[in-house]
């Protein structure tokens, strides 16, 4: 089977975000950073779920199956005789056009196209598509042109149809009418290279009496991109101009003049160094090099795409200033610094600094950071929550995509130094709620003192103020509700409240009192630790012995007599993450399907998606407890990593 060279919605949506891209695209010289696995980012979505649902209400339907463009689209054909049919996965071609629509009623003359998205959607506010002056609202942009860029083709393969667009998403009000909805969708997998969800039988009508998805129509936001300029390589084009401009670069594989601007710095058309040494091809730099003359020494040097929170990128690269050692103050701006640490433009300038003095070392302010820490008290708490969204809801009365803590991790550090992994949970049971569960667990660990707790950037205080909301609205709520909600009060802060005990968070204290040149900008604890790690003869020298987990050492759930600081060949300390041992044996059939999902646990997102993959895929035991030992090893790593950051900024007079 091999498929011609059309434009299809995802590449029309690739050729919006950048039309260059549609060049790098699907060619192995060209290496994707991106790796989206469709299967993965449907899963921790609940694509698959979600859209199988959306079959549910249009029952009675016909599913084209085959992936052969040409055989999808001679079948559709034939079934398109028909008077009123119901088609699942359509293929349509108009030239060099190609779209598969999700769902598509044809009731004689009136085609219903229907996109199903796994997102969700306020059914009580206004519709949001547009913003006050007219436009497209940015938020919005990928979905509408993805359903426009369908219509535009559906209408030239099917002359004399009235198409109405719809786009299928999660209601996020409704309320789901049965227990165990969710678990009736597994997702299975039906050939070597496919899956696909497995409806239970057991389904009934009470299960689809109340719909938890809405059909959105989104004619009028179509209609608006229809009938918008747009401009590609200079030249002021039409909708129709657009689409034709994308289709025939990508059918004769041309590449289109690359536009180079801040979205260049989300490029996924990188090469690692070890890529590039093998012969792969970075698009970012061919592009780079195309339009700026650049060579590899201005690629070494530090470009404005790495300059921390600055907005002013464009401006920048359109006026021919691109290193960060061309800087001068006073292109920062300088507001005045409200309270203590760094302000936004000071932090800026201090990066902008370092590259300029070549000064490698790292900035910390300890009179400020030690300030802070007086106002800690011990024995301090490291927290880390894993956590979901969830499509379709675990039991009646839920919402779609309600917040799902699933999983927490817990250091402690005592006023003497000590460390220890006091505790963990995980509740990843298939169609249970976890809840109420892992907030119990966590107030057990955490109100056997009064000591401080930290978290990590805002993640944790959200998903509490969630379960909260959850706790008071469940009509059936547990017994220990009053308890449950008081301990969230004290351990976050809202609009209405700042809780006694309201968790610090490491990553203001970054921001505020740390800079390290080797993190690019980056205030990732991914970026952070690694940094500090490489700088910190106190963090060298306590971890570079099998001290973690052992019966004299550091306390651990789930490590035995483990080193944390290797060093590399290039002499730098090796990231930890990368030395999490590997779950499953690659001889492993069965087990190395889940390769992908634990070479991802260590970035945002991938244990969301573990979670889906132990919720809805089949698995056996052994796969199942390898994937939750690597969960809770992952989770571990991330409440060490903040203790060491302490540790470090501690020794460092802090
Ligand atoms: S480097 Fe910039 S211009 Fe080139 S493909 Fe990537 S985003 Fe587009």
């Amino acid at each position: 089977m091999s498929n011609a060279r059309y434009l299809t919605k995802s590449r029309y949506k690739l050729g919006i975000e950048c039309p260059t891209k549609l060049f790098y695209t699907g060619k192995d010289a060209y290496p994707d950073q991106r790796q989206e696995d469709p299967f993965l980012e449907a899963l921790a979505e609940g694509g698959y779920q979600v859209g199988e649902l959306a079959r549910q209400y249009y029952p009675g339907g016909i599913s084209i199956e085959t992936l052969d463009h040409g055989e999808a689209e001679r079948m559709t054909q034939d079934l398109m005789q028909q008077g009123r049919v119901i088609l699942y996965e359509p293929a349509f071609r108009h030239d060099n056009l190609f779209i598969r629509i999700d769902i598509l009623v044809k009731e004689e003359q009136t085609l219903r196209l229907i996109e199903v998205k796994a997102k969700s959607y306020d059914t009580t506010g206004d519709k949001p598509f547009l913003t006050s002056r007219g436009r497209i609202a940015s938020g919005w942009e990928s979905y509408l042109h993805d359903v426009a860029f369908q219509k535009y083709v559906l209408e030239r393969a099917c002359p004399g149809h009235n198409v109405n667009a719809f786009l299928m998403m999660a209601d996020r009000n409704a309320l789901c009418p049965t227990d165990g909805l969710n678990q009736k969708f597994r997702i299975v997998r039906e050939t070597k290279n496919r899956k696909g969800v497995r409806v239970s039988t057991t389904l009934t009508e009470e299960d689809l009496a109340t719909r938890i998805l809405v059909e959105v129509p989104v004619d009028d936001a179509v209609r608006l991109i229809h009938r918008q300029t747009y401009t590609m390589d200079g030249l002021g084009m039409s909708f129709a101009g657009l689409v034709d401009f994308l289709a025939s670069h990508y059918e004769r594989d041309l590449k289109i003049t690359p536009e180079i601007g801040a979205k260049c710095s989300r490029c996924e058309f990188r090469c690692t160094p070890e890529q590039e040494a093998q012969g792969a091809i970075s698009g970012f730099k061919e592009c780079w090099k195309e339009v700026l003359g650049w060579n590899e020494s201005d690629f070494a040097e530090p470009s404005i795409l790495e300059l921390w929170q600055f907005r002013m990128k464009n401006a920048f690269i359109r006026s021919g200033r691109l290193h960060l050692k061309d800087l001068n103050r006073g292109d920062l701006g300088r507001k005045a610094c409200r309270g203590p640490g760094l302000s936004v433009s000071r932090r800026q300038w201090l990066q902008v600094e370092k590259v300029k003095n070549r000064d490698t070392s790292a900035f910390f302010d300890a009179p400020g950071m030690k300030a802070e820490m007086e106002t800690w008290a011990f024995p301090l708490h490291f927290i880390d929550f894993e956590t979901a969204r969830v499509a379709i809801p675990f039991t009646r009365g839920r919402k779609p995509y309600e917040g799902i803590i699933f999983q927490f991790s817990h250091h402690v550090v005592q006023e003497n130094g000590t460390v220890e992994h006091a505790g963990q949970y995980l509740n990843a049971i298939p169609g249970v709620f976890p809840n109420y569960a892992t907030v119990r667990e966590l107030k057990k660990q955490l109100e056997q003192d009064a000591g401080t707790i930290f978290r990590y950037a805002t993640h944790e205080n959200t998903y509490l103020l969630e379960v909260y909301r959850q706790l008071l609205d469940d009509p059936d709520p547990p017994e220990d509700r009053d308890a449950l909600c008081e301990f969230i009060r004290s351990i976050t802060c809202s609009d209405e409240w700042y809780g006694g005990r309201s968790m610090v968070d490491l990553l203001e204290l970054v921001k505020s009192y740390y800079y390290a040149p080797a993190t690019h900008g980056s205030n990732s604890i991914k970026k952070v630790l690694p940094a500090l790690l490489n700088s910190s003869a106190y963090l060298k020298e306590k971890y570079s012995l099998p001290v973690y987990g052992a019966p004299d050492g550091i306390r651990s759930l789930n490590f035995t007599d483990w080193t944390w600081i290797r060093f590399g060949a290039d002499g730098r300390v090796v990231d930890p993450y990368d030395l999490l041992p590997p779950v499953f044996d690659a001889r492993d059939d069965a087990a190395s399907e889940l390769m992908s999902t634990e070479e991802e646990l260590k970035e945002g997102g991938a244990a969301m998606t573990a979670y889906c993959r132990l919720q809805f895929s089949e698995m056996g035991d052994y796969e199942r407890d390898k994937l939750e030992a690597a969960l809770l090893k992952y989770c571990e790593l991330d409440t060490l990593a903040m203790v060491m950051i302490c540790q470090a900024w501690r020794e460092s007079g802090g």
